[in-house]
């Protein structure tokens, strides 16, 4: 047994469907420890949308090393924490109109969900939130209360209170789940406790890449102004370009009152989370919350490097969009390909996926993908969309090589679905 499975918790997951040992990463590359090559279509889920090692962050976090910067500094002022605000200021609100101020809570996402629901529940002096079906925030309890994923749900141990559970776009046909909020919220003997605010993903990524329309977008706007109810845009895994634009809500031009930031906001896969507030909402009183670990410096050091490198101009968001451009043709190529398999592409930029009528099959080809050499996971209530989430730096070559794995993956799983086993087994 390996050291791994001897000592470490059973709560493991990603590893036990991609089983390798990883050692090196290099741009969209990974190496496992035999030095075996894969192409990453996983990205740390979403957390490297810059890809691995990226040079300019690598050199900027060694120089700061090097010259003895500070490295953890709770909530004190540093000079890499100014230099990072200053840039995220210039390079991204600024350009998008976006008046925000910046919270850093603890580095993960859920530590930004947490503080993202207790600001709004503090501000309108509300308890309840509405959340969407296969909405995905998080495990801690106040995240988990709004995440639909019954398995995670399931670990909290304790009731997951304060939290209305509302139809996402097309979850059920011929239901409208907004029709259905607005209808609840003006009806006085709904049930519906008036929420202090509504969280939502514009693309659901973990649910199992559900694309929210412009123009539910916008009527979910108008539906929480008319009953002052705050907007939260979790953005930790659409955000950071990963959809084509740094914010996910941009294409639909709404104005969300809080936005949680995390993952990729690191430059790195350094560790980073941020509630980003229209300034009325910021009704923290000072240490009001807090936590540890709120100023790693090597996280702004490489945030600031990657918002220089790749967002102070349009260049990178447009060399992104032709990028997309050739991974929407080749995926929807796939797709019409494996159609008998219920094989249907989802998703938007460069967070992508494949629905298989068959969540084995799409585990089958996590497996074969895994054997060729191509990193992917799986998403959905079911586990049966393979989620496809290239690091944005990727060239041309790199994504016409990945969706031919892809497709050869999937040709594979369905002629021979007994050749996933023996990976498994040989680990
Ligand atoms: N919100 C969204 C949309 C996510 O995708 C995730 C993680 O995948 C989280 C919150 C939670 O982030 P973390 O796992 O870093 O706590």
């Amino acid at each position: 047994m390996n050291i791994f499975e001897k000592i470490e918790s059973g709560v493991r997951s990603y590893c036990r469907s991609l089983p390798v040992v990883l050692a090196r990463g290099r741009g969209y590359h990974v190496f496992d420890e035999e030095g075996k090559s894969y192409i990453d279509f996983f990205s740390a889920a979403g957390s490297l949308n810059y890809g691995h090692n990226p040079p300019e962050a690598v050199a900027a976090v060694s120089n700061y090393l090097a010259d003895d910067g500070i490295v953890t500094t709770l909530d004190l002022y540093s000079t890499a924490k100014r230099e990072f605000l200053a840039a995220f200021e210039q390079s991204i609100l600024r350009p998008r109109g976006l008046d925000y101020v910046v919270q850093f809570t603890g580095p993960t996402g859920a530590n930004a969900v947490e503080a993202a629901l207790k600001v709004a529940r503090l501000k309108t002096g509300r308890s309840n939130v509405v959340a969407f079906t296969n909405g995905y925030h998080g495990v801690s309890l106040g995240a988990l209360a709004a995440t639909g994923n019954r398995g995670k749900r399931d670990g909290a141990g304790q009731t997951l209170n304060n939290v209305a559970r509302i139809p996402f776009e097309g979850y059920v046909d011929g239901i409208d789940g907004l029709d259905l909020l607005e209808r609840m919220l003006e009806d006085p003997s709904s049930g519906l406790d008036c929420p202090a605010a509504v969280i939502f993903e514009a693309i659901q990524a973990e649910g199992g890449i559900n694309v929210a329309s412009t123009g539910w977008l916008q009527r979910l706007e108008r539906i929480a102004r008319a009953h002052e109810i705050l907007l939260i845009a979790d953005e930790i895994q659409t955000g950071c370009g990963r959809t084509g634009t740094f914010f996910s809500f941009e294409p639909s031009g709404i104005v969300p009152d809080i936005v949680t930031v995390s993952k990729s906001i690191g430059g790195m896969g350094m560790p980073m989370a941020l509630v980003l507030m229209a300034r009325n909402v910021d009704v923290w009183g000072a240490g009001q919350h807090n936590g540890t670990f709120r100023g790693n410096n090597l996280a702004f050091v490489a945030a600031r490097a990657m918002i220089d490198k790749h967002w102070r101009d349009r260049r990178f968001a447009d060399a992104l969009a032709l990028k997309i451009e050739l991974f929407d043709d080749l995926l929807i190529a796939v797709a019409s390909k494996h159609a008998k398999h219920g094989c249907e592409a989802r998703g938007r930029g460069m967070m992508r996926g494949l629905k298989f009528d068959d969540p084995e099959f799409a585990t089958r080809v996590q497996a074969v993908a895994l054997s060729l050499g191509l990193l992917i996971e799986t998403c959905g209530p079911k586990d049966e969309v393979v989620k496809l989430l290239p690091p944005l730096i990727i060239d041309d070559a790199g994504i016409a090589r990945g969706m031919a794995m892809l497709d050869k993956a999937i040709t594979t799983a369905a002629a021979a679905p007994e050749r996933t086993s023996p990976l498994q087994a040989a680990f």
